[in-house]
This record gives structure tokens, C-alpha cells and sequence, in this order.
């Protein structure tokens, strides 16, 4: 097959490289960063300049930081519901509303281009090794006849319900994560501030009640003050204010998340937006004038 890839950072890019690994099917990629292209293009994908360079390609990924650019890309002058044949299958592994998803399919659908949305869920490590969580949003049939293409760069892939769904998975998986993490960055604030080896804190918590995937991540990154982004403030900071927009839109309380969105827009105020979402640690810090580090 001729397959396309839009976006291909810091999750599209390993995800498209195991595509290109992994099968023979051609590769053809676009991106604004001409150092995003080559490090596919060195492994044998062609680059386009344009989006309309990408018609030909039966299957068409998009993996790209904000709505409002999905949006461009899919519905936009020359995006993809111009430019893409009819029988087309775009794949959309960015995350967004399930608004969002769903208008994107519509546009497309318009074409005869099918869509699946696809939000995956795990960070730059597990796109790398292929274990990614993918949350498929589509026709079910769509899904199965691309199970194969997702076989080649995850093991991990779920079709979850219509377009829409996967976007629902998705923002519920991140808001659980960032909560927890923020509860993780408040819990070793007060360790440090306790004056606890925060080692030995870290240690207990992995195998006590208050273990976390979060907990793991942002114990390790604060104590070394190693805040360069694989998963950058700014796009955590997308996802919590579209999940706190669902709670809203679904009538659900907010005691937890709205909070937590607050401690990365104060992030984002400080400065801190393209550091790694684990640097939320540091509005703690510098409010304290005191530092998480062993
Ligand atoms: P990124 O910024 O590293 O990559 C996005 C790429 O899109 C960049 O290379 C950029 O140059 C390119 N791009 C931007 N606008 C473009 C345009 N108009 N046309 C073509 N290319 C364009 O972002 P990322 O971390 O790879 O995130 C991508 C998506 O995956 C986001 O929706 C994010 O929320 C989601 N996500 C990220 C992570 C993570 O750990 N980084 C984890 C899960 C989900």
C-alpha cells in the first residue's frame, strides 16, 4: 500500500518509523519541520511538501498537536477533504473534543473518505517499543480491515465505539493521569519539604497504595530536574481543558480536574509550557523557593 503520515514529532515519528520498519508498504510523510521529514526519509519514506502531495495514499495517519490544526489539515483550504480520493482512509492519531472527531469525520465522510480517529495513549517510549494504547473511534468494519496496519506499529490497538468514543477514552485516560500526577507532585513537595530522603519515599510508594504510572514518572523526573518535554505542558494542557469541557457538556461535577487544569494553566503562566507536563512540579517550587531534587 501507499500509506501517508501528517505530523510525524515526537509520536507520529515513531510510530511512522515502525510503519516503515516493519512493513513494505511506501511511505510518504509531510511536516512543517524539515528535521521531523528527514528522520523518516532516512529510513526510505518520501517526503511531500504539500498535503495535496499525499493523494495516491489509500491510508492517510494525521498525528498533529491541537485541534485547531487537525482541523486545518482535514478541513481547511487544501487539506485533506479536498485533496484526498474517495475510498481514502484517514486515520487521525491526534487528541481531541469528540466535537471535534466527529466534524472531521462528517467533512470527510462528504468525500467518501472514511475516518477513523485513533488517540493513542502511552508517550514517546511506548510508540518507540510498539505498545502504544490506541483508542479507535470508527466504523467497526473500517477498523478491521486496518488491523493489520495498526498490527505493524502497535500491539495495543482497541476499537472502542463510534467516532467520538475514542476521543472519550482518551481524555478520561489523561485526565486520570494528570490528577495523579499532580497529586504525586504535591505529595513529594511535602516530602521534600518534611525533609524525607525522597529516594527512599519514592521506593515505599512504587509498591504501596499510592503507586502511579504518574507517581513513577514525575518522582523520577522532579528528583533529577530533568524537565525536557516527551509529552510537552502545553498538550497536557489541551487535554485537561477538553476533558473538563466533557464533564461540563455531560453534566459532571468537577472536584478534581478543574483543579488540576488550574495547576498547569499557572504552569503555562510561569514560563513552563514547553517544558515536559512533569514540570508542573515546579509551580510548587516556585512558590516555595524549594526544589524536588535527590
Ligand atoms: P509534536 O509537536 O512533537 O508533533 C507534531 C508534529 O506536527 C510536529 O512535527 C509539527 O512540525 C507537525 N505539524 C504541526 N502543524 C503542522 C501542519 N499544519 N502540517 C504538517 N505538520 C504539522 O506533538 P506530539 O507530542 O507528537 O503530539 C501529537 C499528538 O499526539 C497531540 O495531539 C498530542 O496531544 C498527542 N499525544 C502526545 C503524547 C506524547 O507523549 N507526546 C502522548 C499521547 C498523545
Amino acid at each position: 500500500m501507499k500509506i501517508g503520515f501528517i505530523g510525524v514529532g515526537n509520536m507520529g515519528g515513531p510510530m511512522c518509523r515502525n510503519i516503515i520498519r516493519n512493513t513494505n508498504h511506501q511511505v510518504v510523510v509531510h511536516d512543517l519541520d524539515p528535521a521531523a521529514v528527514a528522520r523518516c526519509t532516512a529510513l526510505g519514506a518520501t517526503a511531500a511538501e504539500s498535503i495535496a502531495g499525499l493523494r495516491g495514499c489509500e491510508v492517510v495517519f494525521t498525528s498533529l498537536p491541537i485541534p485547531e490544526i487537525v482541523e486545518r489539515v482535514i478541513a481547511g483550504p487544501g487539506g485533506l477533504a479536498e485533496t484526498a480520493a474517495p475510498g481514502t482512509v484517514v486515520i487521525d492519531l491526534s487528541t481531541n473534543s469528540p466535537e471535534t472527531a466527529q466534524a472531521m469525520a462528517a467533512a470527510l465522510a462528504a468525500r467518501g473518505v472514511a475516518m477513523l480517529e485513533a488517540p493513542v495513549s502511552g508517550g514517546t517510549v511506548k510508540a518507540e517499543e510498539g505498545t502504544i494504547a490506541i483508542m479507535v473511534g470508527g466504523d467497526e468494519a473500517v477498523f478491521e480491515a486496518q488491523r493489520p496496519l495498526f498490527a505493524s506499529f502497535t500491539a495495543n490497538a482497541f476499537h472502542v465505539g463510534a467516532v467520538g468514543m475514542g476521543s472519550v477514552a482518551k481524555l478520561i485516560n489523561n485526565m486520570l493521569a494528570f490528577c495523579n500526577m499532580a497529586a504525586a507532585a504535591e505529595g513529594l513537595m511535602m516530602g521534600a519539604a518534611a525533609g524525607i530522603d525522597l529516594r527512599k519515599l519514592a521506593d515505599v510508594v512504587s509498591v504501596s497504595s499510592g503507586a502511579s504510572g504518574a507517581f513513577g514518572s514525575i518522582a523520577a523526573k522532579a528528583m533529577a530536574g530533568a524537565f525536557q518535554p516527551g509529552f510537552a505542558l502545553d498538550l497536557a494542557h489541551k487535554d485537561l481543558r477538553l476533558a473538563v469541557q466533557l464533564a461540563d457538556r455531560t453534566g459532571v461535577p468537577g472536584m478534581v480536574a478543574p483543579n488540576v487544569l488550574n495547576l498547569l494553566r499557572a504552569a503555562r503562566g510561569m514560563g513552563l509550557g514547553g517544558d515536559d507536563v512533569t514540570g508542573m512540579i515546579r509551580v510548587y517550587e516556585r512558590m516555595l523557593g524549594r526544589e524536588v531534587r535527590q
